[in-house]
């Protein structure tokens, strides 16, 4: 039998159905190339998600991790450990943050945010400032908080009851968040370009917006960066392309370019809220997470490679406008970085996932964001010939799809 057959077989035999992967098993990774179990090449546009921000097998990143698995592995939070106190200073000077909490997951910084927004609330303010507003579209994770918070339904059918006093308005739009903020709202949750739902950068003067409703309220306002974090949008954060700061801020995806790891970053005077005993996790700044963690920080951290990612944006445009030209199947290219979505017209509204097969089978791999788009989050440091050669890949696909 064919051992895509097998494959899935095997899969559907032992696996718990909640994944339907693509019918290759790819066994090792450099860079932006990615090996099936055949020896077939793919281009990775796909990045794992935005999590390997520094793509496949990055040479500070396996010597990072063995020499620390030489050292110390786990500790848990009975310890602190050097690794993790490094990764903590690191964000600290770098961002608007002053205190930072560990986890293993953007789902797990999430549900601390939002537990330690309450709770923030709840301390200064008593228990009826417990209101969390969100927005339409907006992904947050998959515990049962986080599809609360997360702006669609479809992830919250057949879960409930679900955690109650959350609301949710419309992105870029401030006069639907105006009428829901009050002075119970004690959190306005928000991604600074939705990723999941479709590649949605914020307009002008949204964020801004947003951070004076809620010192309007004394609401905390929390941006969700799990995506779009990590210089994806060519800045280490992407509130630092705006004038303001959030109160809270969730990182994750691409902190640990590949091995789990999440983190949740805040003032000292809201992190008191959260006091010893409130809220932990076992494997929280793990050695082993923070010292990959801290050695993707260390190779970002360069001029050059942070102002390629502007220049690597623009290949992507260009090229894809060029393909735009030809086929004419997409209405919108847009998005900010790396973090690119194209969404189709129309005609093949709907058909995002046939496209992605598409591609799949020329050799390249990308991803959906919803139905409609289709959404690039390779390596940041993705070589410019491995975006023509995507690219070109792509071209292919696209009229495998839709004739020459
Ligand atoms: C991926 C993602 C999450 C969830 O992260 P997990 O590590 O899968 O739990 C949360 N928020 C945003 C914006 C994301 O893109």
């Amino acid at each position: 039998m064919d051992t895509k057959l097998v494959n899935r077989k095997l899969f559907d035999e032992v696996m718990v159905p909640n994944y339907n992967p693509q019918d290759i098993i790819p066994v090792t990774g450099k860079g932006s190339k990615l090996w099936d179990q055949q020896g077939n090449e793919f281009i990775d546009f796909a990045g794992g998600i935005a999590v390997n921000a520094l793509g496949h097998c990055h040479p500070h990143m396996t010597k990072a991790i063995q020499q620390q698995s030489e050292k110390l592995w786990h500790l848990s939070n009975v310890y602190t450990n050097e690794p993790a106190l490094t990764l903590a200073q690191q964000l600290i000077q770098n961002t608007f943050a002053e205190k930072v909490f560990f986890c293993n997951s953007g789902s797990e910084a999430n549900e601390a945010a939002f537990k330690l927004a309450r709770k923030y609330s709840f301390d200064n303010f008593g228990p009826q400032k417990h209101e969390i507003i969100s927005f339409n579209k907006s992904f947050h994770g998959r515990t049962l908080f986080t599809v609360t918070v997360g702006g669609q339904e479809k992830y919250r059918e057949g879960f409930k009851p679900t955690p109650a006093g959350v609301n949710y308005a419309t992105y870029n739009d401030l006069e639907s968040v105006k009428k829901l903020i009050s002075n119970n709202t004690c959190a306005v949750v928000v991604e600074p370009i939705q990723g999941e739902g479709g590649v949605i950068p914020a307009a002008e003067g949204f964020l801004e917006g947003l951070r004076k409703l809620c010192d309007k309220h004394q609401a905390l306002l929390v941006f969700d960066e799990v995506q779009s974090g990590v210089y994806r949008t060519g800045k280490m954060y992407a509130y630092m392309h705006t004038s303001i700061a959030p109160d809270i801020l969730t990182s994750a995806k691409a902190l640990g370019g590949g091995f789990p790891i999440g983190a949740m970053l805040t003032s000292s005077k809201i992190a008191k809220s959260f006091g010893f005993g409130t809220h932990g996790s076992t494997y929280g700044g793990n050695p082993l997470a923070c010292a990959v963690s801290n050695s993707v920080l260390d190779t970002l951290n360069n001029k050059e490679i942070i102002n390629n990612i502007a220049n690597k944006h623009n290949l992507f445009i260009n090229k894809l406008k060029e393909i735009n030209k030809k086929y004419n199947i997409f209405n919108d290219i847009r998005g900010q970085g790396l973090l690119i979505g194209c969404e189709l017209i129309e005609k093949y509204q709907g058909k995002a996932k046939s496209f992605v097969n598409a591609a799949k089978d020329q050799g390249v791999l990308l991803l959906v964001a919803g139905p409609n788009v289709l959404r690039f989050t390779p390596s940041l440091i993705i070589p410019d010939e491995d975006i023509i050669k995507g690219l070109t890949k792509l071209e292919q696909a696209i009229t495998s799809i839709v004739g020459a």
